[in-house]
């Protein structure tokens, strides 16, 4: 299959042409909030269930805290993980136009392609299992799952990549961790750590 690996290999920059997308990225390199990040290569990606890809070594950290957490009686879920720039872009323009939303109140809840963490295969999307009802929700941070989260993620080198009243700008979102345990991971997540530990 030949169209896949053309696809994967998408700059993120020309499909916001595609799309008529006129925000430009600030000094910084953020658009709306969101730092640029760039497509996985495909031999970097796993199948860590049916339905989501993981970065190979997110997947191996994530299984190990999944089994911990069950171990303290916590049934952590995945609910995403790696995105396409092509699905990306799907999540933002398509859903934005259904919610009539504008790009800027889009980019406060989305990010737009190019610009997502997931694209990294390094970022995952957490539920409780024994409250579905809280996935993608801010209410996830009333689960065992999330305070278990807070607790021991970071031994397994998982960060909360937008805690409340993040400086990016960017939605509360207890559910989302990025996998910052490799040299690679580091690099790419550098730009967002170091913004985010900057003084007012
Ligand atoms: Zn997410």
């Amino acid at each position: 299959m030949v169209l896949p690996t053309l696809l994967s290999r998408r700059q993120p920059m020309q499909s916001l042409e595609i799309s008529g997308f006129r925000e430009r990225p600030d000094a910084d390199g953020r658009l709306l909030g969101h730092f640029p990040y760039s497509e996985a290569e495909a031999d970097q990606l796993i199948v860590f269930e049916p339905g989501i890809e993981l970065n190979v070594e997110a997947a191996d950290a994530l299984d190990t805290m999944m089994r911990s957490a069950s171990a303290y009686g916590v049934d952590l879920r995945l609910l995403s993980g790696f995105r396409s720039l092509a699905l990306q872009e799907s999540i933002f323009f398509d859903v934005a136009s259904e919610r009539n939303q504008t790009a800027e109140e889009r980019a406060q809840v989305s990010a737009p392609p190019g610009y997502s963490e997931h694209s990294t295969g390094y970022a995952v999307d957490l539920g409780d299992g024994r409250f579905p009802e809280t996935n993608l929700s801010q209410s996830f941070q009333d689960t065992e799952a999330f305070r278990w989260l807070q607790d021991h993620a970071a031994r397994y080198h998982f960060v909360l990549s937008f805690p409340e009243g993040n400086k990016q700008g960017v939605m509360y979102e207890p559910w989302h961790w990025r996998y910052q345990g490799n040299a690679d991971a580091l690099r790419l997540f550098e730009p967002a750590s170091r913004f985010s530990r900057r003084d007012p």
